[in-house]
């Protein structure tokens, strides 16, 4: 996909996750990978009315190379895209149950979700839990940094979940299953519940190696 393209597609995404409320009032961001840099959301933008031509674009440290300034949260897809080579897009949302669960005590942070589906298997796997810090602390970056050199999925203490994938609609459907699932194990909470095991896991990456 040109930078055009992928610029028009991610108008199209963040229009999309706003009117499924995904993605309210300026909260959420979107990003894409180029050769030649980063396309970003920008800084106080709603999701659901970007402009292409107005989408920011910055160099991999951050600078700004043409359009508005990006997303105040621009650092979290950085760090995210430094430790993942392959990752060439990323969506980090506010959405609803990812932030609820992402606000329960968890007994081990290094997995919040269970297993409930082959599909939030498939696309996300172990989900860990990166501690808590205040909007815009830098201090998150590394956190992230730390975490996104094994899991191309996390979720933020009390915020939400950052997500990258190997292309743009890779990322968003990661970020949509991610939040269902979310969505699920709040439904099932309190309910005996059967989650796959082990070896269905396992079977689960033979047949559907990533
Ligand atoms: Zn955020």
């Amino acid at each position: 996909m040109n930078e055009a393209a992928l610029r028009d597609w991610m108008c199209r995404h963040g229009e999309s996750l706003h009117q499924r409320g995904l993605a309210h009032g300026s909260s959420g961001n979107l990003s894409a990978r180029l050769d030649d840099g980063i396309l970003l959301s920008p800084t106080n933008s709603c999701l659901g009315r970007l402009d292409p031509r107005r989408i920011s674009k910055v160099a991999p440290d951050g600078r700004l190379l043409s359009g508005d300034p990006p997303s105040k949260e621009a650092f979290l897809h950085l760090a995210m895209y430094e430790e993942r080579p392959d990752a060439k897009a990323i969506v980090h949302l506010h959405s609803t149950h990812c932030v609820a669960v992402s606000c329960l005590c968890h007994a081990d942070p290094s997995s919040v979700l269970p297993p409930i589906t082959a599909y939030f298997v498939m696309r996300i796997g172990k989900l860990p839990l990166v501690e808590y810090f205040p909007p815009g602390d830098l201090a998150l970056a590394d956190a992230v940094r730390a975490k996104a050199r094994e899991h191309h999925a996390l979720l933020l203490a009390n915020h939400g979940p950052v997500v990258a994938g190997k292309s743009l609609d890779d990322a968003v459907y990661n970020a949509e299953e991610l939040e269902e699932t979310a969505k699920l194990f709040l439904l099932l909470a309190g309910r005996s519940t059967r989650f796959l095991d082990g070896a269905q896991i396992v079977d689960l990456h033979r047949r559907f190696p990533s």
